[in-house]
């Protein structure tokens, strides 16, 4: 529209919000892009990016210990945590550039400023004490850790943020939570080396995956060493005079520890934004509500990401950017999709998942046919490592169609991506069972499970 600064405005640069402004620049509309504090956002700067460098840096000890049985002898190790802090600080430095410069490359306009929309077309920019005007303003501003105030002793806490900078390794960490956050970062702590103890309020981590994988990942990181407490959570954390914390938990232990990490889920940003003022809506869990298409209440303004808290991951950010572009700038009204998501926890082992657990099956289906392998990766049988991988197929019996696959192992992640497409093009266990076997590969347990390990009928496990 002529009559506006931009014909898009977006408020965000993380992957989202940078997605969307590269691809409507790109296509040679007017576009602003607005970053108050780094542009990259949770995923680059202090999320998946850097938690991924932190993961290879964790498994190091293993490798080292796993070479002695493929005859090399490694002399001690030593770690420096700053070295991983400021080399993991210089990689997200580049990629931060990269970001903005694609922006910048399409064509659009990136400011270092907090943004407030003031109008359904005006925008405030704080940082730089002027106001623009957009045809279309597209919110994409993540989230971050949900904060615990009613936990006495909250202030002594650290979230993941200040996790990845902390100046000094800590010697013991207490980590609360269960999902993914709270599951990766126990793993990378005890790989570096710190006493480390998860308390999780449920019966079992990570609730929302199948029960197998989420029992074997127990018990193999408590094999390692990571100490885990169900069905507890802290009731106060308390600072002791010699500078360490005590955390007192309801199951009756108080753990002495270093740091305390809170890892209890993330909430959208949306505060001081303008957004009540011009009366957009918000769910009950203070998102910002948006239709099909991710368009708000205001027919101009548009939400994307975790801010709306449909799913929590960065792909499906990018996913839902395509889709507004499409919808928003291409006549081509698109919903994101947000069926049959693969994704990975960067546990160690991993998991890699795709589709419904076993028990969500159990519920939507009378005939389930389970595939099960549990077996010793080949590289572990040299290595001597006591350690599983678990490969899990979900079929409708009466279908054929394969609705879930579950792996637990080295490179679960990698195997996720791959298995996201046949299940995302529905295809059966006879299809796979078509599949030629890749050897010597953990992988071709996929298609090689030839018999159901069990039915569950109605409910009844046969
Ligand atoms: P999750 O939602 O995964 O897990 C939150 C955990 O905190 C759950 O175990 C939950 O318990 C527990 N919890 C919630 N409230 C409390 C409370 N008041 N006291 C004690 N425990 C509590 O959130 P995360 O913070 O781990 O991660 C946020 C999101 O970021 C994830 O949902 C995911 O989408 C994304 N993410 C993705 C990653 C990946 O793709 N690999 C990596 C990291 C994050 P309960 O289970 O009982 O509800």
């Amino acid at each position: 529209m002529a009559g506006y600064d931009y014909d898009l405005f977006v408020i965000g640069g993380g992957s989202g919000g940078v997605r969307a402004a590269r691809v409507a620049a790109a296509l040679g509309k007017r576009v602003g892009i607005a970053e108050e504090y780094r542009f990259g956002g949770t995923c680059v700067i202090r999320g998946c990016v850097p938690k991924k460098l932190y993961v290879y840096a964790s498994q190091f000890p293993e490798h080292f210990a796993d070479a002695a049985g493929y005859g090399w002898t490694v002399p001690e190790a030593s770690f420096d945590w700053r070295t991983l802090v400021a080399n993991k600080d210089r990689e997200i430095s580049r990629l931060e550039a990269i970001y903005k410069k694609n922006v910048e490359g399409a064509g659009g306009e990136a400011f270092h400023s907090r943004a407030m929309i003031v109008d359904p077309h005006v925008i405030h920019l704080l940082g730089e004490d002027r106001t623009v005007t957009a045809d279309q303003i597209l919110i994409a501003t993540g989230g971050r850790p949900a904060a615990h105030p009613a936990l006495p002793g909250h202030e002594h806490c650290i979230f993941s943020n200040e996790a990845f900078d902390l100046k000094e390794l800590p010697k013991a960490i207490m980590i609360e939570g269960g999902g993914y956050i709270a599951v990766e970062f126990a793993n990378i702590f005890h790989g570096l080396g710190v006493d480390t103890t998860l308390v999780y309020r449920g019966k079992e981590i990570l609730s929302r995956f199948d029960m197998d994988l989420r029992r074997t990942l127990h018990e193999t990181m408590e094999k390692k060493g990571i100490k885990i407490l169900c069905h507890a959570v802290s009731e106060e954390v308390r600072k002791r005079p010699d500078g360490r914390l005590d955390a007192v938990l309801t199951s009756g232990q108080t753990l002495t520890v270093d740091q305390v990490m809170l890892a209890i889920g993330r909430i959208p940003n949306t505060e001081n934004m303008g957004l009540e003022g011009i009366g957009i809506e918000m769910t009950p869990a203070g998102a910002v509500k948006v239709d099909d298409y991710s368009r708000t209440n205001i027919d101009n303004i548009w939400a994307i990401g975790d801010v709306t808290n449909r799913v929590q991951l960065t792909p499906v950010a990018i996913h839902e950017a395509m889709c507004f572009v499409e919808t928003a700038f291409k006549s081509n009204p698109t919903a994101p999709d947000h069926e049959t998501i693969a994704t990975a926890v960067f546990s160690q082992p991993e998991i890699g998942t795709v589709g419904l657990s076993e028990d969500e099956a159990v519920k939507r289906f009378a005939d389930i046919e389970i595939y099960r392998a549990s077996f010793r990766p080949m590289r572990h049988t040299l290595s001597g490592r006591d350690e599983k991988m678990l490969i899990k197929l979900v079929v409708d019996g009466a279908s054929r169609k394969v609705l879930g696959a579950h792996i637990l192992g080295p490179d679960a992640g990698e195997m996720a991506q791959l298995l996201g497409i046949p299940l995302k093009a529905g295809l059966t266990k006879d299809d796979f069972d078509r599949t030629m076997a890749v050897h010597p590969t953990a992988a071709e347990e996929l298609v090689t499970m030839y018999k159901p390990t069990y039915r569950v009928k109605d409910g009844q496990r046969v």
